[in-house]
């Protein structure tokens, strides 16, 4: 309650001083975030207020969880047929595929069924037995898109996609192109730990945006940087300790297991979209195959050294060892 207050006669106060404007909701259980600047004669709470519904109108589309959302109706119709779908559902399932292809399969939309095999609050590690069956329904090849009707087509039964891995980027990126064609000449919008930033802020500053420590807490590193998206991925968001062994939520859809050899993953790119579904890819295939894609990262492997890409290095400043 007193963070929320606070929050509030901060942005009150910044409101009267003029351009900035800031607010916070949680939408699923995460908390969303606008701060921009623009003239106050724009009204920035009507601006913020179109972003927070957006992401509601796509967020219900998009949900795994919902048995009446586009992906469900996808899902439910895997090995039967053809699902027609809203242009945003459509590209951004697009854009999914194309990291797959990037990736040679490290992102897979269709995990989902190695997935479920896992149970993070049993503690449940599934047999090989189990894993080998469910792979079966594992593959991005096996997505049919049609440009024309856009419709999506999972040519095998009991196949099924999560957008998880992707959606709080794209998020970011349709509510940054909301608050450019409403005036705003500089903004920040974080879904969750999906963050995207454009413009400079008051004084010609940059954005400065610190990467977590996975382990403990504060911060390993922070950057300074505008026109960006910037994503991570880490063990240490949903996971479970059994018999002194780590196993956490990115899975590594080869082998059904959770991706060993790094703590966590920040990509920078220029799409959201794009720098999520890469943090999530990047943990998968490990350092050495991360450096050689063309992508721009931050990693802390799972002995705690940080490693910087090189386009990185004169815009990230390491605060811990
Ligand atoms: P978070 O949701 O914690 O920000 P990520 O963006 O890395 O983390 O996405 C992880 C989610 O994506 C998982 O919860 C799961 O639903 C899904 N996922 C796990 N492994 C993969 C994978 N290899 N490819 C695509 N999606 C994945
Ligand atoms: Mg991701």
């Amino acid at each position: 309650m007193k963070s929320i207050l606070f929050v509030f006669l901060l942005t009150a106060s910044l409101l009267k001083a003029g351009e900035f404007y800031g607010e916070t909701r949680i939408l699923w259980g995460i908390p969303v975030t606008v701060t921009f600047y623009i003239k106050r004669e724009n009204s920035p709470e009507k601006i913020a207020n179109l972003c927070f519904l957006k992401l509601k109108e796509i967020g219900y589309k998009l949900n795994y969880y919902d048995p009446n959302s586009e992906i469900s109706a996808i899902n439910k119709n895997s090995g039967k047929r053809a699902v027609k779908v809203s242009k945003e559902t459509y590209e951004l399932i697009k854009k999914a595929l194309a990291v797959s292809k990037m990736t040679k399969g490290a992102f897979d939309i269709t995990v989902r069924p190695l997935f479920n095999l896992w149970d993070f609050k049993k503690k449940k590690i599934p047999s090989t037995q189990e894993l080998i069956k469910a792979k079966e329904k594992v593959s991005y090849r096996s997505i049919v898109l049609d440009q024309i009707t856009k419709s999506v087509f999972l040519t095998k039964e009991g196949m099924e996609i999560d957008v998880g891995g992707i959606v709080k980027g794209f998020m970011a990126d349709i509510c940054v192109d909301i608050l450019k064609n409403s005036g705003a000449y500089a903004g920040m919008v974080a879904v969750g730990g999906d963050i995207k930033v454009f413009g400079k802020k008051k004084g010609n500053r940059l954005w400065k945006i610190g990467i977590r420590k996975p382990r403990g807490n504060g911060i390993v590193a922070f950057l300074e940087i505008t026109d960006v998206a910037i994503s991570t991925s880490g063990d240490y968001e949903r996971f479970f300790v059994k018999e002194g062994k780590r196993y956490h939520h990115i899975i590594d859809p080869h082998t059904g297991f959770p991706a060993k050899g790094i703590r966590s993953v920040t990509v920078i790119a220029k799409e959201g979209a794009l720098a999520d579904a890469l943090a999530t890819a990047l943990f998968v295939l490990g350092l050495k195959k991360a450096k050689s894609l063309p992508v721009e990262f931050v990693i802390v492997d799972s002995s705690g050294k940080v490693h910087i890409s090189a386009g990185l290095r004169n815009k990230v400043f390491i605060t811990a060892p």
